[in-house]
């Protein structure tokens, strides 16, 4: 079956619904038990059996056997948000002494747990440039355990030569543990590239709406076992009204993607020619350092990705974005409609130029010349 086929039928198939096309809403925390004797033995957490609700509901089952399934891993976890199911993978991994190797561009969340939060545990976390490849391996320490990956990185989008890090990684003993949010499921396939552990910020593409939050995370059979155990101890989980959007919005993951990938590229073909714009972040540009790379590994784009502007004067930056109609000024991106978002990002280990702001924009499915124009009347405003 081919993907767009998967992503309808993807881990609907055990339930029974009575007939209805998705699974009701379970609002539950106590089941109940018919005797003594089969609560005593049922009742330790099983995947995909009610027990209680903590450990998963007929809606939360659903989708996590779907993201399973469309990733390519052994067993799926669900959390309240992409930053808790980052924090809960790294906890599941490390030990006082440990050192994780964590791109430079990495999401902000991620590199705050590990600033302000594993250095308690006696973590230390090296940043790396994304563009290493194979050279991570001159990083790696013995106490390395977590090789940390997102392609492309938040922001400045450099691609990272993944199965290049993970087969450094592996040789060493430590986790490859990707980021895979900008590809969704569908466009990059984390396990057979060498990666063991695989997060998504589901608030993105995967709910597509804009009105839940959700992140998940995904292994292979070797990482799966730390992962499931850690999920438990954290005891996290996710409201049935959140899972249910999600499994709502991944049945048209596969029709959003091709239209946010198609007006991205229109759209960031077209701001590569205006002069007010230095450079364009996008991987599926044809002129990206990370194209090869994107090429190589993934089978498409999403609809994000970012400028760099000529130095300009900041009153200028904000006539263009606050005078923008379509794009609303905003954190997270995925969902239907067109964003932008202006950068605050923080470089250790590469370089930034203040003087040249940086602006991320999600492109949405509205119509992409009514994009175009809005764009054009905002760059004739910094001009
Ligand atoms: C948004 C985002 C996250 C965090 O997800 P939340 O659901 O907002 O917590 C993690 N990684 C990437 C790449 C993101 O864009």
């Amino acid at each position: 079956m081919k993907q767009e086929t998967r992503v309808v039928r993807a881990g609907r198939d055990k339930g029974h619904y009575r007939g209805s096309v998705n699974p009701p809403v379970y609002h539950v925390s106590t089941v109940l038990f018919d005797s003594m004797a089969e609560f005593l033995t049922a009742g330790k957490p099983m995947p995909g059996k009610l027990i209680y609700g903590r450990w998963g509901t007929p809606t939360s089952f659903v989708l996590a056997d779907a993201l399973a399934e469309l990733e390519g891993g052994v067993g799926c976890a669900l959390f309240p948000s992409g930053a808790a199911a980052v924090a809960a993978a790294l906890l599941a991994f490390v030990e006082p002494g440990d050192h994780l190797l964590i791109p430079d561009n990495v999401y902000s969340s991620t590199r705050r747990i590990c600033n302000d939060m594993l250095p308690r545990f006696q973590v230390k976390t090296t940043y790396y440039d994304p563009t290493i490849g194979a050279g991570i391996a001159r990083l790696i320490a013995p106490k390395t355990r977590v090789v940390f990956v997102e392609a492309p990185g938040s922001l400045t989008m450099e691609m990272p030569d993944v199965p290049a890090i993970a087969k450094a990684a592996s040789a060493a003993g430590a986790i490859t543990m990707m980021d895979n949010t900008w590809a969704s499921p569908l466009y990059f396939k984390p396990f057979t590239h060498g990666v063991d552990v695989s997060i998504q910020a589901g608030t993105k593409y995967i709910v597509g709406h804009s009105d839940a939050m959700l992140g998940s995370v995904t292994a292979n059979q070797k990482a799966w076992p730390a992962i499931d155990r850690a999920t438990y101890l954290l005891g996290q989980c996710i409201a049935p009204d959140d899972a249910y959007l999600a499994q709502r919005g991944l049945r048209t993951l596969a029709v959003r993607l091709a239209r946010h990938q198609e007006s991205a590229l229109k759209v960031a073909e077209w701001l590569e020619r205006q002069p007010a714009i230095e450079r364009v972040l996008y991987p599926a540009l044809s002129s990206d350092p990370g194209h090869a790379l994107w090429r190589r590994d993934f089978t498409g784009a999403s609809g994000l990705l970012s400028i760099v502007l000529k130095p300009v004067a900041r009153e200028k930056v904000e006539a263009m974005v606050d005078g923008l109609k379509l794009f609303g000024i905003g954190a997270s991106w995925g969902g239907f409609e067109s964003l932008v978002c202006p950068s605050r990002a923080v470089r250790t280990a590469t370089a930034l130029d203040p003087a040249r702001p940086i602006l991320r924009f999600h492109i949405g499915i509205e119509a992409v010349d009514d994009l175009l124009a809005d764009l054009k009347a905002g760059l004739d405003r910094l001009a």
